[in-house]
């Protein structure tokens, strides 16, 4: 039995004064059994660890492959361990955008990250210019060959499938197109990691809000979700997570 996961990515968002929404989820916290887990910017994570007492789990965003060493604005995963994250997001498609990162290098920060005990959010989308051109499986397919590394375990990741077009834009895929990506990759997951690939969780990301959570959790292999703009706030996180 897989247990839902609720994940928030506060993304370049977020001062301490915001600490304060965290402390709303935990007193408003809906009864509900999934895991909780947030990720703020780097440097929040010490501060939200401590807000959070345990109760929820806080993560980071990124983490470089290497321990130590000469990367001037990186962190190991080692530093976000050290400030209290138990996870953290790797191969989110801003990053892979924004800063070029590949399949490679995605597997490279995953070995780094299991190394210093996190678990890693893993994600894999397609562009809307490859779902057009009906390459979303070979996409996704590709990614998964690429940025998982052998040995993972469903307690040392978590796969995110975060359709690239429908992060931030109030879109979000058909359930069944959901669906479809869900099953394809509990397939991959299985025949590659065996038994542990039918134990690791299949979060879905992009645009998710409290009015298409339900349906979205109701779908075929959707452990939970990796939400950004709703879990910046204590009422719309916690109606997602209510919603699982
Ligand atoms: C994300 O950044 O991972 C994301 C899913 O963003 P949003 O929920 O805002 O689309």
């Amino acid at each position: 039995m897989r247990r839902k996961l609720a994940a928030g990515n506060w993304k370049m968002n977020g001062l301490k004064a915001d600490l304060r929404e965290v402390a709303a989820l935990l007193t408003d916290r809906p009864a509900s059994g999934c895991e909780v887990l947030l990720c703020p910017p780097a440097t929040l994570v010490a501060a939200m660890a401590m807000t959070a007492a345990g109760r929820i789990a806080v993560g980071g965003q990124d983490c470089h492959a290497a321990q130590s060493g000469a990367h001037t604005g990186d962190i190991s995963a080692q530093m976000l361990k050290d400030a209290g994250a138990s996870h953290v997001i790797l191969g989110h498609s801003e990053r892979r955008a924004d800063h070029g990162e590949t399949d490679a290098v995605v597997r490279a920060k995953t070995e780094a990250a299991l190394a210093a005990g996190l678990v890693a959010v893993i994600c894999l989308g397609e562009t809307e210019t490859q779902r057009d051109a009906g390459e979303t499986l070979a996409v996704i397919g590709a990614q998964l060959e690429g940025s998982l590394p052998e040995g993972l375990t469903g307690a040392t990741c978590v796969i995110a499938y975060e359709p690239v077009w429908a992060i931030g834009t109030g879109r979000i895929p058909s359930l069944d197109q959901i669906a479809e990506v869900h099953d394809f990759l509990r397939d991959r997951l299985v025949a590659r990691f065996g038994a542990e690939g039918a134990t690791m969780r299949l979060l879905y990301g992009g645009s998710v809000k409290p009015s298409n959570a339900s349906e979205i959790f109701a779908t075929s292999n959707v452990d939970g979700a990796l939400v950004g703009g709703a879990s910046l706030k204590a009422a719309d996180f916690g109606a997602i997570v209510a919603a699982l």
